[in-house]
């Protein structure tokens, strides 16, 4: 590849991290095993197209990735049916909270998006129908495209969110009254806690979204993806990927990108690198504040939007 090396990334990622304030923002605390992250914890990494990372600050911790798995069940599933995926699951911004209920008895069931968790349910489902074990597809992905073994389900994570998860079990009960979720509840919303609680530092996360930037090709040279299908996760990650603030980070970062209440965000410059970014203090709409300024000097120090 013709891109960048990560190192010669480091120096901006240093400059970043000298620069940055922490500590503003609030873990998330509706997952009680997450509310008692410290806020004030930073990391950054860079992975370049053919497997180099560099970071800086805690970027070799593990945290709990959340809702950027999101992006790898959507790839998953993509590569598993195609565009038959988009008749049951939109790809319109919400303008509502992750976790909303409203829209959906509006939208005859169908989720607007992938990223937000009725939509993701919908995902997940669909994976669990394709490869007979959601969850652990999915960690079997992340593994070989991070190239850690090591990377595991945080099951502490997993059972608190389960011991706090009517809203997720009301959204999929509600959309399984319209069709559009074929797997029984129960089951389905295990494979989904469990694929939220995968741990993962930045350099795992940079490395395992470097499909995206390769146009839907993998670590090992294999295609998952057609290029049109790489083009359409990263519009979706771009339209729909911060929740209810994705026009704010589109104005400010200009990259796809996917955040989770872990704190950690993901990011994609096409054809160059993939950024990962982690600081649990969260926004209002549950983006990691320190997160989001990071990337944004990212992209205004290096210039590398996609605009
Ligand atoms: N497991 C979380 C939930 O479903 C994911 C939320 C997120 O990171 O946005 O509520």
């Amino acid at each position: 590849h013709e891109a960048p090396k990560a190192e010669h990334y480091l120096s901006v990622l240093e400059e970043i991290a000298a620069g940055i304030r922490t500590g503003r923002g609030r873990s998330a605390d509706y997952i009680p095993a997450l509310a008692c992250v410290d806020p004030d914890r930073f990391g950054m990494a860079v992975a370049d197209l053919d497997g180099g990372v560099c970071g800086v600050g805690e970027w070799r911790t593990p945290f709990s990735t959340q809702s950027i798995t999101k992006v790898f069940a959507l790839a998953l599933v993509l590569a598993h049916e195609g565009a038959e995926l988009w008749d049951h699951v939109g790809r319109e911004p919400s303008g509502n909270p992750f976790n909303s209920l409203v829209q959906l008895e509006y939208e005859n069931g169908i989720p607007r998006n992938p990223f937000i968790n009725a939509g993701a349910l919908v995902v997940t489902d669909r994976l669990q129908t394709a490869t007979g074990d959601a969850s652990a597809d999915l960690l079997a992905f992340l593994r070989a495209e991070s190239g850690n073994p090591e990377l595991r389900f945080d099951l502490e994570v997993a059972a608190s969110e389960a011991a706090h998860g009517d809203r997720n079990a009301a959204l999929a009960h509600f959309i399984a009254s319209y069709g559009h979720i074929r797997q029984p509840i129960p089951p389905l919303l295990d494979h989904y806690f469990r694929q939220c609680s995968i741990e993962m530092d930045c350099a795992d996360l940079a490395l395992a979204t470097g499909f995206l930037a390769r146009h839907g090709v993998r670590a090992d040279g294999s295609r998952l993806l057609s290029r049109s299908e790489a083009k359409q996760i990263n519009a979706v990650m771009m339209t729909c990927g911060t929740y209810d603030a994705a026009g704010d980070f589109a104005y400010r970062v200009g990259l796809p990108g996917k955040s989770g209440v872990g704190g950690g965000i993901v990011a994609v410059v096409p054809n160059r690198c993939t950024v990962c970014v982690w600081s649990p203090g969260l926004d209002a709409r549950g983006n990691s504040v320190a997160g989001v300024d990071a990337l944004d000097a990212f992209t205004t120090l290096t210039g590398l939007s996609v605009f």
